[in-house]
């Protein structure tokens, strides 16, 4: 078992009239931590959920909680994700505002921060935040919808940061399932992120496994 590689389920494919059983059956998975994908309406065209629902997942389990926050102004909003109970933040480069500050508002309530940049970001924007983060989230689809295509040039950008930060969390969102994850984490992603595959499965747990990279 690759003990390095943390899976993410996001709960964007869950059915959210029976969240507590589709909890229950990521951590029956193996799962390592919750993904929530956060949306705004604006800086993506869907809205998702905000912190009451993120609040309510707090009560059903204790894996740690990721949000992803896909809005335009998060340090508007950083505050009260905190005080949801989220484990881990990140919010996009390309969102309004001042990395630094909303970094440093994290870890000051202990919560890991993390940037987040989408598939035409380059990897130059993250260089003068990269001692800061806890983790990098690098896009494989466009945000804003589940079930799209994975693609695959990301996979250079992985590799990139991979070499400027050896130590770095990498985590990658979009497309992945058991023919794309592979390639991901070659290139040196470390955290998972997947909601159709995991969630279209008979198998959680196997799915769980095979985006960890293992083959039965
Ligand atoms: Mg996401």
């Amino acid at each position: 078992m690759n003990k390095n590689i943390l899976v993410a389920p996001s709960i964007l494919s869950a059915d959210f009239s029976c969240l507590r059983e589709e909890i229950r059956s990521l951590e029956d998975a193996g799962a390592d931590q919750i993904h929530l994908d956060v949306m705004d309406g604006h800086f993506v065209p869907n809205i998702t959920f905000g912190p009451v629902i993120v609040r309510a997942i707090r009560k059903l389990t204790h894996l740690p909680l990721n949000a992803h926050l896909m809005i335009t102004h998060p340090s508007k909003y950083i505050k009260e994700f905190i005080r949801a109970g989220c484990n881990a933040i990140g919010f996009h480069l390309e969102s309004e505002g001042n990395p630094v500050s909303i970094i440093e508002t994290l870890h000051k309530n202990d919560v890991e921060a993390g940037l987040v940049i989408n598939p035409e970001t380059s990897v130059d924007g993250v260089i003068p935040y990269i001692n800061k983060i806890d983790f990098i989230l690098v896009m494989s689809v466009h945000p804003g919808f589940a079930a799209q295509e994975f693609i695959p040039d990301v996979t250079d950008k992985i590799k990139e940061l991979r070499r400027i930060a050896p130590q770095l969390n990498i985590a990658v969102d979009g497309g992945i399932n058991d023919k794309t994850v592979d390639s991901v984490i070659e290139a040196g992603a470390n955290i998972i992120i997947s909601a159709s595959f995991i969630f279209s499965s008979n198998d959680k747990k196997a799915a769980v496994r095979r985006l960890r990279g293992e083959h039965d």
